[in-house]
């Protein structure tokens, strides 16, 4: 189902293509190719593809308590959200990271990033972390798993009690700690983003506006927003100029959404060698040399990225905004707990 181009297929076999790894000279995030989709209009939403058969148009079902609960959230004022940069696989990680952030964020975001892509199950995190309290905005890549199991994931998200769910692609295997890992990409994010739909789930998605092909960045959210999204996370990106620029030309296609919005935490060489090292991602303009340079890394960066958020904040479209990075091997606590400080003095909740 892949638009080609030339001879070539897309390595993650996306229908609803291209991916935000797109290099800025056009070429595949992992093939020695250009990517495929970068001519024309992104492919207009037109159900879930099937080998065999006709695409089908999953229908959605109104939002399970927790997700009606967020949304509620989301209705009467603007949130703060974050990474949850905690040791892979670990109950006493998780218990002291909830610990660490509880009670000044909405929501962590769970993931698996390239660095610590062996993590616990997406649902078992989340009953983990509702356990202690904590919200959770749940990610769910299509890299590692096939339809059925990502079905059988949302139900468990579902039914763990997710605040909301975060539907993205992935980035292929071969980028990251696993590369002997047989990909998988029976769907893509768009795709999963209507069956999470038909799961009563409060559904994000990723975009990247700096990311090649640009032109086509805003279309390409309108189709996963005719999917069903309900938000739209945007990556760490060169400022609130480029996000007000991305969301008003989304409007100008018709279509409404909110943003949650990455600001890059970096306090330490650890964290901005974690940063510098996701390479979809352009930074404000000296914001890491910033931090580094300062007689107090830590403290310049928790300044650094309350003063990021509050520019991303007065964006109209604006919904939230998300601490985001990683933390080096071993001070995983002590970058929460400074995540935690930037939340606090962001004063949303
Ligand atoms: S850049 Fe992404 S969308 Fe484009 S061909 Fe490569 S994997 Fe597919």
């Amino acid at each position: 189902m892949t638009t080609a181009t030339a001879s070539f297929s897309c390595p993650k076999s996306m229908t609803y293509g291209p991916c935000a790894g797109v290099h800025e000279d056009g070429r595949c995030e992992v093939a020695e190719h250009p990517c495929v989709f970068l001519d024309g209009r992104p492919r207009a939403w037109a159900g879930v593809h099937r080998p065999m058969g006709e695409p089908v148009h999953p229908e959605p079902i109104p939002l399970t308590p927790a997700g009606a609960d967020f949304a509620d959230v989301l209705a009467r004022r603007q949130i703060v959200t974050s990474d949850f940069p905690i040791r892979a696989a670990r109950r006493d990680a998780v218990v002291a990271g909830a610990a660490a952030l509880r009670e000044h964020v909405d929501a962590v975001l769970i993931g698996e990033p390239p660095s610590v892509r062996v993590q616990f199950p997406p649902a078992y995190r989340t009953r983990l972390l509702r356990a202690e309290g904590v919200g959770v905005w749940s990610s769910l890549n299509c890299r590692d798993r096939n339809r059925v199991a990502l079905e059988g994931e949302l139900a468990a998200l579902a039914d763990a009690g997710v605040s909301a769910v975060h539907c993205i692609t992935g980035d292929h295997n071969r980028s990251g700690r696993r590369p002997e890992a047989m990909p998988v990409f029976d769907l893509d994010s768009t795709e999963l983003t209507s069956i999470a739909k038909a799961n009563g789930l409060l559904v994000s998605v990723a975009e990247s506006p700096e990311a090649q092909p640009r032109v086509q960045r805003p279309a390409r959210f309108a189709q996963k927003a005719a999917a069903g999204a309900d938000l739209c996370f945007i990556n760490i990106n060169s400022g609130p100029h480029i996000v007000d620029g991305f969301l008003r030309a989304v409007e100008a296609l018709g279509t409404r959404t909110r943003a949650v919005v990455c600001v890059p935490f970096v306090v330490d060489v650890g964290s901005a060698a974690i940063m510098t090292g996701l390479d979809s991602h352009l930074m404000p303009e000296r914001f890491i040399e910033g931090v580094l340079d300062a007689d107090d890394p830590r403290e310049a960066g928790i300044r650094a990225a309350v003063a990021l958020a509050e520019q991303y904040l007065a964006v109209p479209g604006v919904a939230g905004v998300c601490m985001s990075g990683g933390a080096g091997r071993g001070l995983e606590l002590d970058y929460a707990r400074a995540m935690a400080e930037a939340a606090r003095r962001l004063g949303l909740r």
